[in-house]
């Protein structure tokens, strides 16, 4: 019988693709595997193969599938489960969960960006083909897949490119710029007639006449750290090598021929195994071992548990415990922690405890390094714990025990942009209940969702209410910041006892954090004479200023442009600064405190994970004073020495009409506030508001989240917001706005037809227009006790019959399913 494969392709596609399978290729071809396809007329795709049948599709001639990648599969039953769940509930296409799934080096296709690896060098003579693209891309670094496949002639080039990519001998181009680590690197040692002292010392006189020969050696013979006394050479790159002798490779190559210098290969392995000593677990506290305990007993009953433990109450001890736990009963365990959370500081904490058998999966990490995981975590020897950002949700496991999940009331868990629109929280429950594993959630602040599950006995609750040793919570000061505006003694935006309460920590040598909400101060430039604010050509939102680089970006489309000089309304001159970015903030703290030494948070600041890096550990190493940041200094960040905090403008997070502002408010000042404090003195916490009688701040003062939660439980009930009416945004996207106009009506009136008064819209939303797309909101809330299976049913066909209608043909329409 003829076979056939259903395949994933990597394209927003509904459904799956058959194609018929080679006899040849049917022995080795299995659910899981990649595939090489052709869809369109001349593209080619990675796909992944979902089923092996024998049914012949009806009503079309089949294609063959162009080549095999993999004899055993990439992608695991569980997995492929996980994906078909989260192409369901989200409302998305199975492509475009493989698209987030994936790293970009498992998915080549015609349009994939390639790029030349310089470091490789090849042990043995490559396949003609390879060779062909090879001499290609030395010639221009940087080619898509298409353009090689045009100057070679090679009609089917993604084996080629997969062959060479597992050689590393090319990578693929990634959109974010990522410091490429090779995996191996070309180093330069001594030939083996060359290793006695008489050969080196002779080797001196032997160069006199060939000058940069002779200064290549001397360079070399300064590197390696040789001494008379024979002992072991340094290993010295090539790279660093030619650098330092300010030579070009073709003298290095002269030594070579000479047989004095030999040039090898030395992998320096990205999953660099840490041989450093482990250490024993701590022991738990009385306090954490009950929180611990009732964890576990939890477990028994219930398969997701929230522990609710204020800050610096030990909870990653706890996760430590538990993951042990987990290991010896031959388990794996997935730890999640927001993006900007997962820091040196963690990393380092859990490989002193579990070494090798943890590995690190972040969306900054080069994408080889992340096709190294994926492909380790397929094999005999696959890591215990991941520790892991959002996207490692889609890691393969085959043991999965526990899931941690941690900040869980991070908003940055949900994905925006691109679909699927996932929250790994979420899909964390489920993928661990695919597996029959547990899941922990964990968290200073719940999100209202959660702490409302664990009260009404969906999850487990366990409360850890002290401190570890008993460090005590901070003070909190609070400051009416609208009264001293109008007497005139606010500095800046610093009121008095602010200032003083920074100049008596400077003063005892202790660190300070000031804090300012992004959201609402992007920092603008504005005409002082006409009040013109430039704009983004292709969205409506107004431009950033970035006063570090003079330029103006857009953060939506990226769209950047230099200041002008000018107004381009009224040709004024003075354009200024508007808003109190963290810029700001810096630049008025240096001319208060001059000799403070004073570093700054943002967006801006920490472009690379490295520089991040250095921010964090300048702080906690005490060679900056002051912090200045936004959100990012809230997140999990352990310091010892920081005694003040301050919030210098509550105000900002609360004038947001979103049904969440109050409690984002609540979260982030309690995730602030809890970096102040030190082991043997309060910490002081300085609250600048212009509202002082909103109960948000009064409870932000007590620290009583179960008051915040009850008040917002209340509303939330009373307007039909999360957890009692499920939300799903429904947005469409045209270029033209009159067509668009149509479009949206139209479908609000038909799902109104079927869904009645759920609907709400349709409506611009805030930002309307983006890269020159036109955009309509239609919300759909739907009450808890209603079938969800439902109403995305009806979503769908209406989307059909929609998009079938001829005028509406360039439309798109998502969803975003429990939108944050
Ligand atoms: P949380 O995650 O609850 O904010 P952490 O786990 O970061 O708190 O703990 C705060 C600090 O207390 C860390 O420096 C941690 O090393 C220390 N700590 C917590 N529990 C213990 C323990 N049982 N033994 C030793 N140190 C602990
Ligand atoms: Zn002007
Ligand atoms: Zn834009």
């Amino acid at each position: 019988m003829k076979k056939y494969v259903d395949v994933i392709v990597p394209l927003p596609v509904v459904g799956q693709y058959t194609y018929s399978l080679p006899e040849e290729w049917e022995s080795r071809v299995q659910p899981g595997c990649r595939v090489i396809v052709q869809f369109g007329s001349k593209k080619f795709y990675t796909a992944i193969v979902t089923r092996v049948h024998e049914e012949k599709p009806e009503g079309y001639e089949t294609k063959a599938i162009s080549e095999v990648l993999d004899t055993t599969p990439v992608l695991l039953k569980r997995q492929y489960d996980f994906w078909q769940w989260m192409a369901d509930y989200y409302l998305c296409t199975l492509g475009d969960v493989y698209k987030a799934a994936l790293p970009s080096g498992l998915k080549i296709e015609s349009e994939t960006l390639v790029v030349y690896n310089p470091e490789f060098e090849s042990e043995i003579p490559l396949p003609l083909k390879e060779q062909q693209i090879l001499d290609l891309l030395s010639n221009d670094p940087e080619q898509y897949v298409t353009q090689l496949e045009k100057a070679s002639g090679i009609k089917l080039l993604l084996p080629v490119i997969k062959s060479l990519l597992d050689k590393q001998a090319i990578r693929v181009k990634e959109e974010l710029k990522h410091h490429y680590k090779p995996r191996t690197e070309a180093r330069v040692r001594l030939t083996e007639q060359m290793r006695t002292e008489e050969a080196v010392r002779l080797q001196f006189d032997k160069l006199a006449r060939v000058p940069k020969q002779l200064a290549l050696w001397m360079k070399y013979i300064e590197l390696s750290g040789w001494t008379q006394d024979g002992t072991e050479l340094k290993e010295v790159s090539k790279k660093a090598l030619l650098q330092a002798a300010g030579v070009s490779p073709a003298v290095l190559n002269g030594l070579v021929d000479k047989q004095v210098l030999e040039v090898y290969n030395q992998e320096i392995g990205r999953l660099t195994e840490t041989s450093r000593q482990l250490v024993a677990l701590n022991p738990l506290s009385e306090a954490q071992l009950r929180a611990y305990t009732g964890i576990l007993n939890c477990f028994c009953e219930k398969s997701v548990c929230l522990l609710h433990g204020v800050t610096a109450s030990g909870k990653t001890e706890i996760y430590i415990h538990l993951i042990e736990q987990v290991l010896k009963a031959g388990k794996q365990v997935l730890y999640l922690l927001p993006e900007i959370a997962l820091t040196t500081q963690i990393t380092e904490r859990l490989q002193r405890v579990f070494g090798s058998r943890l590995g690190i999966y972040h969306s900054k990490f080069p994408d080889a390094e992340r096709v190294e995981i994926w492909k380790k975590q397929l094999s005999e020897h696959d890591y215990d714990v991941i520790l892991g950002v959002r996207s490692s949700v889609f890691l393969p496991f085959r043991r999965l025990g526990l899931v941690i999940v941690d900040e869980e009331h991070e908003a940055t868990y949900k994905q925006q942009d691109p679909a699927p629109r996932y929250h790994a929280r979420n899909a964390a429950i489920m993928l661990a209940s695919m597996f029959g594993a547990k899941t922990l959630l964990g968290t200073a602040t719940p999100a209202i969702e959660t702490y409302y599950n664990a009260l009404n006995g969906k999850y487990g609750l366990v409360e850890l209410k002290e401190r570890h040793q008993n460090i005590l919570l901070p003070h909190v000061e609070l400051v009416d910041i609208k009264e001293l505006a109008r007497k005139k003694r606010m500095t800046a935006q610093f009121s008095p006892l602010l200032l003083q309460k920074v100049r008596e920590a400077l003063e005892q040598k202790e660190q300070v954090i000031l804090f300012q909400n992004r959201r609402g101060f992007a920092p603008m430039i504005e005409c002082r004479t006409c009040a013109w604010v430039p704009k983004c050509k292709n969205c409506d939102v107004s431009l950033t200023y970035h006063k570090g680089l003079n330029q103006l970006t857009c953060h939506y489309c990226g769209y950047t442009e230099t200041v002008p000089k000018s107004c381009p309304a009224c040709g004024g001159t003075e354009l200024v600064n508007r808003g109190f970015g963290t810029e700001k903030i810096e630049d008025d703290m240096k001319v208060l405190f001059p000799e403070a030494r004073i570093a700054r948070m943002d967006l801006d600041t920490t472009r690379t994970r490295t520089a991040y890096e250095k921010i964090i550990a300048d702080f906690e190493e005490q060679r900056t004073d002051i912090l200045i940041g936004t959100q990012m200094v809230s997140k999990g960040l352990d310091f010892d020495k920081v005694s003040v905090v301050g919030i210098l403008n509550a105000d900002s997070m609360l004038n947001y009409p979103d049904f969440r502002s109050y409690e984002r408010a609540f979260q982030l000042m309690a995730q602030v506030a809890g970096r102040a404090g030190r082991k043997n003195k309060q910490g002081l916490v300085v609250l600048q508001t212009k509202s002082p009688e909103l109960p948000v701040i009064h409870e932000v003062m007590t620290n009583d989240y179960p008051r915040m939660y009850q008040e917002q439980i209340d509303e939330r009930e009373l307007f039909h917001y999360p957890p009692f009416y499920r939300l799903v945004y429904v947005y469409l996207k045209h270029r033209k706005e009159d067509v668009l106009g149509q479009a949206a009506d139209l479908m609000a009136a038909y799902l109104r037809s079927g869904l009645g008064s759920r609907v709400l819209g349709p409506d611009k939303p805030p930002v309307s227009r983006i890269q020159t797309l036109f955009i309509r909101k239609i919300i759909v809330k739907v009450e808890q006790t209603a079938s969800m299976k439902k109403v995305r049913d009806y979503l769908t066909q209406v989307q059909r019959s929609i998009m079938e209608d001829e005028r509406f043909r360039s439309l798109t329409v998502y969803y975003d399913v429990d939108p944050m």
